[in-house]
């Protein structure tokens, strides 16, 4: 075994390779940017070392400097986690030249998955089931045109160097094939440097089955189940669960034996996973399933694999790199029991699921989970770190594992009921939605199943009068104390002192709200409101709500819902009315990439002005009307949401930049 590993990564998955390298008494150095210098992963790793600037291109991306680390610590091997450099052959190639060991499968089997055109055709060759479609090498329209219509419609156009659902277009008809053609090769173009794509029939209900592989350097692999990811927007995958529901002997076999079949076609070493599409319109059939691709790497979502099977995929992983053989023989593998695992993001799922940026004031996971369920929770932050926009937003992955399917979801259910983040904008209230689909909750899940739902999926009930006036009890505690994370114990001492009404002044989205909180003899507190919620004004209590004071802020918790409401604070509001005025504010925090228009322009309604680059993505800001500009920030200005982009003469309107 070795002694000590560089770890490339950052987040969640570094602890998550640090913790189980610790329990094999294996020596942990971990990397870092800027950004990350006060992060977990630095603090739990043995050794740290800086490699650069925030932007991944300048650290995380950064194969140089991560190897010279690896050297100057004397790690033997570096895990590369998931994403950046893990499905690099490039990266691989350097690693074992420099007489490190790449804890992962060899360069050449990344390149032979790397291209969804080339393993399709690989995998076809090696007997296992590939989509109907077209993955050649003629890239004529007419020809890709004509193909479709042989595959017959919907059928969907892929970037062959694909990943995270960019350069993908389903096409219903013949006569939108041209256009979307023409979209996803730009966009492919733009994300991969290659606008090469592939045509595929678009499966009917589709079901995203993949199953994880495992194989070692003396030509053993093997099978470790299923997993569903068929919960997913924007083509990214958000719960996951192992086994997939529904599954059918028949169908588990067929699909067992074609990923092991995949894997040993490439001589896999190391971790993988063989994603499949289902196709469940006539439920799970053994002869409906097609290879899609293969991951060449350590997934997300294994943990769920790990709860199943009672393995640590990372112990594995280790353990194979290091020259052993594979742990345990498949007759070795048995399943047991449900999991399932949500991811935790800082993004808005009311608008789209927009990524979001924040620092965490307030983080409170479980600390218990009902009887019978296991509890694990993934995460590489802690109260008071940020979201930056350099990075993936995922802030935790909650994963239960219990006896049958229902009691793992009941246990997931309550644990996100139980959550409490406050800072940013996080999608557990939608997490609990979907836990709670019926749909869901049946088994009967498909990939569009949350597009299908969204919008009660992502709808949030307006705040109860109860709820508004717990966050003015304890504003008007927070102007007498300075916030703390336990507001209720400075209101208390507030309640001896202060038996006069105050009156506390909030607001929520763009509703401003005032009350009058008073504390009665018998300790309760009385908050009249000035305008009625639930049919009353009137709001009498005692017992603490679950809620937490950030600066500016008050989030209270009702399940799985947090209600933030702004304090106002007197003295900012002047500034903040004149920088309101006609101007275009930052909606999130990034980076400005181009300013297309100069001061004293004269502007049309929905020209672009600014491209704001924030979460990995590009968002052109546009004017929301016409006029002439007094102001613009300038290229390469990092800037904070709310922070004034444009600046229009004279003129009134004051808004918040909508994104394209
Ligand atoms: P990427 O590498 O960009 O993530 P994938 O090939 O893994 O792209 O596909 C992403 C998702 O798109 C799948 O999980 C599935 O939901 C959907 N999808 C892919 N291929 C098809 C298809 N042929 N028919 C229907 N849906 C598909």
């Amino acid at each position: 075994m070795f002694a000590k590993i560089l770890i490339a990564n950052r987040g969640e998955i570094a602890c998550r390779v640090i913790r189980t390298a610790r329990k094999m008494g294996v020596r942990t150095v971990a990397v870092y940017s800027d950004a990350d210098a006060k992060s977990l992963h630095v603090e739990m790793a043995d050794e740290a070392v800086h490699i650069g600037a925030s932007p991944v291109g300048e650290s995380y991306l950064r194969g140089d400097k991560i190897i010279a680390a690896a050297l100057a610590t004397g790690a033997q091997a570096i895990h590369p986690g998931y994403g950046f450099l893990s499905e690099n052959p490039d990266f691989v190639d350097q690693v074992v030249a420099a007489g490190l060991i790449f804890i992962g499968p060899s360069a050449a089997s990344i390149r032979a998955m790397g291209l969804k055109d080339a393993a399709k055709r690989l995998m076809e060759k090696a007997g296992v089931p590939v989509v109907p479609g077209y993955h050649g090498e003629a890239q004529e329209i007419v020809l890709l045109a004509s193909k479709a219509r042989e595959i017959g419609y919907p059928v969907l156009i892929k970037a062959r160097a694909g990943g995270g659902g960019k350069g993908m277009r389903r096409v219903e008809h013949p006569d939108e094939f041209s256009e979307a053609l023409s979209s996803a090769r730009r966009e492919a173009k733009a994300a991969f440097g290659d606008d090469r794509v592939l045509v595929e029939k678009y499966v009917d209900k589709p079901r995203h089955i993949e199953v994880q592989v495992f194989g070692d350097n003396f030509g053993n692999a093997v099978h470790l189940y299923e997993r569903d990811c068929s919960a997913q927007r924007r083509h990214q995958k958000v719960i996951e669960e192992a086994p997939a529901p529904g599954m059918t002997e028949a169908l588990r076999k067929a699909m067992t034996e074609a990923a092991v079949k995949a894997a040993k076609a490439i001589n896999y070493s190391g971790a993988g996973t063989i994603e499949f599409i289902v196709d469940a319109s006539q439920g799970l059939k053994a002869d409906r399933f097609w290879f899609m691709e293969m991951n060449t790497r350590l997934q997300v979502e294994h943990p769920v694999t790990e709860m199943v099977t009672g393995t640590d995929l990372v112990e594995w992983q280790l353990r194979v790199a290091s020259g052993e053989k594979l742990p345990k023989m498949q007759s070795e593998i048995a399943l047991a029991g449900h999991a399932f695992e949500a991811r935790i993001y800082a993004e808005d799922a009311a608008k789209g699921f927009l990524p979001a940026t924040g620092t965490l004031h307030h983080l409170k996971f479980p600390d218990a989970t009902p009887e019978g369920a296991t509890m694990r929770i993934e995460t590489g932050v802690r109260a008071g770190d940020a979201i930056s926009p350099y990075y993936d937003p995922m802030i935790a992955k909650l994963v239960f594992h219990a006896k049958d399917r229902q009691a793992a979801l009941d246990a997931l259910g309550s644990a996100l009921s139980r959550t409490e983040i406050a800072g940013s904008t996080v999608n557990t209230a939608f997490l609990a939605a979907l836990a709670a689909d019926p749909d869901f909750a049946a088994g009967d899940v498909d990939t569009s199943l949350i597009a299908r739902h969204q919008t009660a999926l992502t709808e949030i009930a307006p705040p109860t009068g109860e709820t508004i006036a717990a966050a003015a009890v304890a504003a008007s505690g927070a102007g007498a104390a300075p916030p703390s994370n336990d507001p209720w114990s400075s209101i208390a001492g507030y309640a001896h002192f202060h038996s006069v009404a105050r009156r506390t002044r909030l607001k929520f989205g763009e509703d401003d709200i005032a009350a009058k909180v008073s504390v009665r003899p018998d300790g309760r507190f009385q908050v009249a409101l000035d305008k009625p919620y639930d049919d009353t004004n009137s709001h009498d209590f005692r017992a603490a709500p679950r809620l937490a004071c950030w600066p500016g802020h008050i989030t209270v918790f009702e399940g799985a819902v947090g209600y933030t409401f702004a304090v106002p604070d007197p003295l900012a509001r002047a500034d903040d009315a004149a920088a309101g005025a006609g101007s275009l504010r930052a909606p999130m925090p990034g980076l400005v990439k181009l300013a297309r228009a100069a001061i004293g322009d004269a502007v049309i309604k929905g020209q672009p002005l600014l491209i704001l680059e924030a979460m990995k993505m590009e968002h052109t800001i546009a004017a929301p009307h016409d006029g002439v500009i007094a102001e613009i920030a300038t290229e390469g200005a990092q800037v904070t949401d709310g922070t004034v982009l444009v600046r229009f003469v004279e003129d009134q309107n004051a808004s918040t930049a909508a994104v394209s």
